[in-house]
C-alpha cells in the first residue's frame, strides 16, 4: 500500500513538474534550461531530464542558441514543437465553418472554410462538419497519432461534459455530439468545446502579446450573435469577470423591445446582432438591397446589408448605425465598471468594410460617459482575420492541457 502511494505521488509530482516547465514556455514562448531553474523550484538535473523527455516526445524543441558572457557554453533556447504535434481548431459559425491546423507554437499551418448549410437538419450539418474535418486532415497531411486534440468553438452555451452546444443560434448544432463526431476522425485525441468569444479573446491576446502584456482587454464579438470576453490575470473569462456566466448578448436593452431567440424581450441581440440586422432588412428591403440578392429576400444577411450600405444605401446605413449605437450604449456600462485599457470589436459587423456599425458604437460610447472616462481606454477593430476564433480555440485547448495539472494541484490544496 505504501509503495503504491509513493508510486502515485511520484507520478503526480513528475506530471506537475512537467506542467511547470510547459507553463513557463507557454507564457514566454522560448526559454533556456537555466531560466527554467530560476523561474521554477526545479533543480538543474530535473530540468535537464524532463526537457530531454519532452523533446523526445516532440512536445518541445531547441529553437536557437545564444552566446553567454565569457567562455561559457552557449545558452540553448527551448520552445514548443513546430512540427510533429498538431491541434485542430474548428469555428462552427452561423455562416461558415472555419477550420485550422496549428502546431504547438500556435502557428497556423493549414486552413479550410465551408459554408454552413442554413436550415439544415442535424445529420446534414454533422455531415458538413465531418467533410470539413476530413478535408483539413487530408490537405494538411496530419496523422491521427500526431494530433494533440481537436478544439471546437461556437456561439451559444457550451456543455463540455455532454460534448454539445446548447442555446445556440443553429438548433441543428445543439443535437450534434461533437466529441463523438471528432472521434471518427481521431479516436484518441481529447476534444474540447468553447465559446467563440473566449476563443477569439485568446487569439486577440496572443496577437497582442509582447506589445501590451499588462493590458486589460475587453473583446466584443459582433457576428450573427454577440458575445463578450474579458481577460483577467491572463486568463480568459467568458462573459464578464465578476459575473462569469453573464450572457452579454442577452442583457436587456429595452424590456418592451422585440422578442429575442432566448425567450426574453428587448435583449441587446435583438438590436445589434447579425440576425437582428438581417431581420430588419428583410422586413423592409430597399431597392438596392433587393438588387444585390436578385430579388430573393431570403438571401439577405447582414453581409448584404453592409455591402448595400457601402454602396450608399441610406436604409441599410441607418439599420447599421442603429445597431452599432445600441451596442455602444450597452457596452458603456461595462467599460466604466471594468475599466479596460483596450476594447476590441471583432467579427463581421466590426470589419473594416463596415464603418457605420463601428463608428456608431464608438459615438454611443462617447456620448454615454464623461470625456475623462472615454479617454481611459482605446477602442479598436480586431486586426485578426476570420480564422481567429478557430486558432484561438487551439490555443485554449493547449493552454488547458498545459495548465491542467497545475490547476488540479491548486484544487487539491484548497
Ligand atoms: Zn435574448
Amino acid at each position: 500500500m505504501n509503495s503504491m502511494m509513493s508510486n502515485s505521488k511520484c507520478k503526480l509530482s513528475r506530471y506537475v513538474r512537467r506542467a511547470q516547465i510547459l507553463d513557463v514556455i507557454r507564457q514566454r514562448d522560448r526559454v533556456s534550461r537555466k531560466q527554467l531553474t530560476e523561474l521554477t523550484d526545479l533543480t538543474a538535473p530535473v530540468v535537464t531530464r524532463l526537457t530531454r523527455e519532452l523533446i523526445e516526445e516532440n512536445v518541445l524543441e531547441e529553437v536557437g542558441t545564444e552566446k553567454v558572457k565569457g567562455n561559457g557554453r552557449p545558452e540553448v533556447w527551448l520552445g514548443f514543437s513546430t512540427s510533429s504535434r498538431y491541434i485542430i481548431g474548428v469555428d462552427l459559425g452561423a455562416y461558415e465553418i472555419k477550420a485550422v491546423v496549428t502546431n504547438l507554437a500556435g502557428e497556423t499551418l493549414h486552413r479550410v472554410v465551408r459554408f454552413t448549410p442554413t436550415e439544415a437538419s442535424s445529420p446534414e450539418l454533422a455531415k458538413t462538419i465531418r467533410q470539413t474535418l476530413g478535408q483539413l486532415v487530408q490537405e494538411a497531411a496530419v496523422k491521427p497519432s500526431e494530433l494533440e486534440g481537436i478544439a471546437f468553438c461556437a456561439g451559444g452555451r457550451i456543455d463540455n461534459a455532454a460534448g454539445t452546444v446548447t442555446s445556440c443560434i443553429q438548433p441543428a448544432l445543439a443535437q450534434i455530439d461533437l466529441r463523438k463526431l471528432a472521434g471518427e476522425i481521431c479516436p484518441v485525441s481529447p476534444v474540447v468545446i468553447s465559446s467563440s468569444s473566449s476563443s477569439r479573446m485568446l487569439a486577440e491576446f496572443t496577437h497582442a502579446r509582447g506589445a501590451s502584456e499588462n493590458d486589460d482587454i475587453l473583446t466584443v464579438h459582433c457576428g450573427y450573435g454577440i458575445g463578450l470576453s474579458s481577460l483577467a490575470g491572463h486568463k480568459v473569462v467568458v462573459g464578464f469577470a465578476p459575473v462569469p456566466k453573464l450572457d452579454f448578448g442577452h442583457i436587456t436593452f429595452d424590456p418592451l423591445g422585440p422578442n429575442c431567440r432566448c425567450g426574453m424581450t428587448g435583449c441587446l441581440e435583438t438590436y445589434a446582432s447579425g440576425w437582428a440586422i438581417e431581420g430588419h432588412a428583410r422586413a423592409n428591403p430597399s431597392a438596392q438591397l433587393l438588387d444585390i440578392v436578385s430579388g430573393h429576400v431570403e438571401r439577405i444577411t447582414a453581409r448584404e446589408v453592409c455591402q448595400a450600405a457601402a454602396l450608399g444605401d441610406a436604409v441599410c446605413r441607418s439599420i447599421l448605425v442603429r445597431a452599432g449605437s445600441v451596442l455602444g450604449k450597452c457596452l458603456s456600462m461595462f467599460a466604466q465598471y471594468y475599466a479596460p485599457s483596450r476594447i476590441v470589436l471583432a467579427g463581421g459587423l466590426a470589419s473594416e468594410d463596415n464603418d457605420y456599425y463601428f463608428q456608431a458604437c464608438v459615438e454611443a460610447l462617447k456620448q454615454s460617459m464623461s470625456p475623462a472616462w472615454f479617454a481611459k481606454f482605446m477602442i479598436e477593430r480586431s486586426g485578426l482575420d476570420k480564422f481567429a476564433a478557430a486558432s484561438g480555440a487551439t490555443r485554449l485547448l493547449w493552454d488547458d492541457r498545459v495548465r491542467g495539472p497545475l490547476d488540479s494541484l491548486v484544487e487539491r490544496i484548497w
